[in-house]
């Protein structure tokens, strides 16, 4: 599809873009264009185009404002020492969020569409994509219904956008392990709902718990599996690991409750890569605390697009608390590695590099 042009009349001075880029935090700062593409029922999708990014008017009786029909994805674009820019498995963000659509309702978008979405927006904002180590121009492309209508059933028109936002260290500053609170009072997600699908609901819901966690003194929640007891799910924007002593990685299986994540499967690859052995499967926070205690669990870690892969030094389950006392040697390699092939610094064999 052609994208139409409009160039953004007051565009950002290169100092402000330099300022900006010094220190530029997560999700605070945007870029000066926006993507753009409308879906109807009708026309099905079009009107591509680019245009300067600001404020977007909506019909109070939209359908999003109302029944949160809306799901998102999240990735990077990195910069290579030769000066290009490169996004990482765009292909499986663009199925993912066909998933999504799928669960709540919205139209799917060509995945070809998807990714030229995400592409020209790079393109034209080039100036914006950081260039010091573990930074990048965060794109976060969205959809949702605009339709006016009170009634509930699947809009009959959407919008779907992708803005981009300079990003450094998402947990701020240098690498430390974080904490984690477990959530006792709330879940996640349970069996048939949307805990798979990428929806903003789905982030609303896990804020009181987020908000719990903060007070504790913790970065992030753990979600527990709400049928079995004591089984970990995911954090509430990352998905965990487990390093045994002998070379495993343990992670919960997906089971419909869990969002995928992309670096989920890619740890996954390159653990196997490596001769490690990768158990998907159901794990139990007493497995966890009893392994922690005996030596057989040495390290835990999150992973995600913002979090890329970061170190569990302590997770707190009311008033008992497990501590990793691993020197998380996997953990960094397996950061150290994925990193490398974001930004061009490892070769990539599997052609991840888009
Ligand atoms: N789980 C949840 C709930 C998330 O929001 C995210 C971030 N998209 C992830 C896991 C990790 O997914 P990815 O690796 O694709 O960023």
């Amino acid at each position: 599809m052609k994208f139409e042009v409009t160039e953004h009349p007051n565009p950002t001075s290169g100092e402000r873009i330099a300022e900006i880029l010094q220190n530029p935090g997560f999700g605070t700062n945007f870029t000066d264009h926006t993507t753009v593409v409308d879906w109807s029922a009708d026309a099905g999708w079009q009107d591509a185009r680019i245009e300067p990014y600001g404020p977007i008017t909506l019909d109070p009786a939209a359908s999003v404002l109302h029944y949160a029909s809306e799901i998102f994805e999240g990735m990077k674009a990195y910069l290579h020492a030769d000066g290009s820019v490169y996004t990482f498995r765009p292909f499986a963000n663009a199925a993912r969020m066909n998933a999504s659509a799928r669960r709540m309702a919205l139209p799917e978008i060509d995945e070809e569409l998807f990714v030229q979405s995400l592409e020209v927006l790079v393109a034209k904002d080039k100036a914006w994509v950081p260039a010091s180590d573990g930074e990048a121009l965060y794109l976060r492309p969205f959809m949702f219904g605009t339709e006016a209508f009170l009634g509930v059933r699947p809009s009959q028109t959407v919008t779907y956008r992708v803005i981009a936002s300079p990003a450094g260290n998402f947990f701020g500053g240098e690498l430390k392990p974080v904490k984690i609170w477990v959530s006792r009072d709330y879940v996640r997600a349970a069996p048939g709902g949307t805990g798979a699908a990428k929806t903003g609901g789905n982030y609303a819901g896990s804020l009181a718990a987020q908000a719990q966690a903060a007070e504790k003194g913790c970065q992030q929640v753990l979600f527990l599996d709400p049928l079995h007891e004591n089984a970990i799910e995911e954090l509430g924007g990352m998905n965990v690991f487990l390093v045994t002593n002998d070379g495993c990685l343990l992670t919960p299986e997906l089971t419909g409750t869990i969002l995928e994540g992309v670096t989920r499967s890619s740890i996954i690859q390159l653990a196997k890569d490596r001769g490690l052995t990768v158990e998907e499967r159901r794990v139990g926070l007493e497995e966890w605390a009893k392994g922690a205690a005996d030596g057989t669990i040495v390290e835990a870690f999150a992973c995600g697009t913002a979090a890329v892969v970061t170190p569990i030094g302590e997770l707190l389950d009311g008033d008992q608390t497990i501590t990793m006392t691993g020197d998380f040697s996997t953990t960094l390699a397996l950061r150290e590695e994925l990193l490398g092939i974001q930004t061009g610094k490892v070769e990539d064999r599997h052609g991840w590099l888009h």
